[in-house]
């Protein structure tokens, strides 16, 4: 795989793209920041009104295919577009290319029948309803290690009962309907489940750090869950095989915007750097904070590299599990010490409303937990490092 050509250019209709999507952020998405004020999430209202411009923008739906109403990019042009995206927490939702709904439309056009497809993605995808994915359960349930799943799936006359607790599901709240994993008989399985069913309730939006996903994060609960046969989404008992088709490019996906954010950390930090004066010169002339900001260039350009290493590793077929893995755990700890470090160099700005640093640390700081944590990649980083050298020395 490593001895084919990688090639870092990036051509004239991408190049064209990234400025036109780059162009969209600043007239559009950034504009619109000052009217993003609920605590969960963006409103509904801001939420389509950014879509319909981002329609006639022409740079909706960068990552879907045509025949859904997007772009056809592969996962090299994802990278360099939803980084732009991201450089403004509105632009990912303003784009339809946002987390979760991003992921499960992924897995969706890659498994879902042609009736799914019609009542789940096709809406999806232009952007009329939400959705989310229920995996995560409060202990003793499953969190890092998904096989302490303990939502069940019950075979009953005409479909299944689905019952069990689910939290830090991301967007429940307002979603039209949730994919949830269960354990059936056979294994773990995915439902899609209307957010109307009378067995789904969601309980709470819990408070949290962050504010950028729409429906904010929720607890819900699967009770004697009624759906029929045709909601098993792929096979049962595959559910956790289908979890990885989803899980190694949303968590890249995740990266690609975390890393635009980071991009607009710095530059607030560099723009302060250049005016701001103390003890005779300005900030930017002292060693401490260039070291801070060499240092931020390198997290930026390295989380590039790696991401777009993992991206060309999965648009060529490759799982991608471990390049999948290497990004994610570098990229989630390289956002958070730029944004920190941004916030440093601002000083009593960095931590206040005015500027919107404070704002991105509290977004960025749970990326370091969900799509599987740092330790959790740096485990299995290791773990197969490990036999890989076992098996080449015998
Ligand atoms: C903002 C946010 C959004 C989320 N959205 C969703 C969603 O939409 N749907 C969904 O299903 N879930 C979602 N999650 C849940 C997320 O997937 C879990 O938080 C994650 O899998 C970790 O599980 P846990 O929180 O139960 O942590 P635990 O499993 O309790 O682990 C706690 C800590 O233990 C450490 N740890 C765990 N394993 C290891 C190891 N092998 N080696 C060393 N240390 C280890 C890590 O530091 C970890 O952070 C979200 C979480 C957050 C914070």
């Amino acid at each position: 795989m490593f001895g084919s050509v990688i090639d870092f250019e990036l051509g004239e209709e991408l190049n064209t793209l990234r400025d036109r999507v780059r162009a969209f952020v600043h007239e559009v998405a950034i504009p619109a920041e000052a009217r993003d004020r609920s605590e969960h999430g963006l409103d509904p209202g801001l939420r389509s009104e950014l879509q319909e411009k981002a329609k006639e923008w022409g740079v909706f739906g960068p990552q879907l295919s045509e025949d859904l109403g997007g772009l056809g990019l592969d996962l090299r042009g994802s990278a360099v577009i939803l980084e732009e995206a991201g450089y403004s927490v509105l632009g990912p939702q303003a784009l339809n290319c946002a987390a979760p709904d991003e992921g499960n439309m992924h897995m969706l056009g890659l498994i879902a029948t042609p009736e799914q497809r019609r009542r789940y993605l096709v809406p999806l995808a232009a952007g009329e309803i939400r959705s989310c994915f229920s995996m995560t359960e409060p202990a003793p349930g499953a969190g890092s290690d998904p096989s302490m799943l303990l939502t069940r799936a019950a075979r009953v006359d005409g479909g299944w009962s689905v019952s069990g607790r689910k939290w830090f599901i991301t967007g429940a709240d307002g979603a039209a309907f949730t994919i949830c994993m269960a354990i059936a008989e056979e294994g773990a399985t995915m439902f899609l489940v209307d957010a109307e069913n009378p067995g789904f309730t969601v309980e709470r939006t819990i408070e949290a750090t962050d504010r950028a996903f729409p429906g904010g994060h929720g607890e819900v609960v699967f009770e004697d869950c009624r759906v029929a046969d045709d909601a098993v989404l792929g096979a049962v008992g595959e559910g956790f095989a289908y979890a990885q088709v989803r899980l190694a490019p949303a968590r890249l996906t995740h990266c690609m915007r975390w890393l635009g954010t980071a991009r607009r950390a710095l530059d607030i930090a560099l723009d302060y750097a250049n005016e701001r004066e103390a003890f005779g010169r300005k900030l930017g002339e002292l060693g401490m904070i260039q070291r801070f900001i060499a240092e931020s260039v390198i997290d930026i350009e390295s989380s590039r590299a790696l991401i777009w290493r993992c991206a060309w590793a999965l648009d060529q077929g490759a799982n991608g599990r471990h390049e999948s893995s290497v990004a994610k755990a570098h990229v989630a700890e390289a956002v958070v010490r730029v944004v920190d470090r941004a916030v440093q160099i601002c000083g009593a700005l960095g931590v206040s409303g005015d500027a919107p640093l404070a704002r991105l640390m509290n977004e960025v700081r749970p990326f370091r937990i969900y799509d599987g944590s740092t330790e959790t990649h740096l485990w299995s980083i290791a773990r197969r490092t490990l036999k890989a050298r076992a098996g080449a020395s015998r």
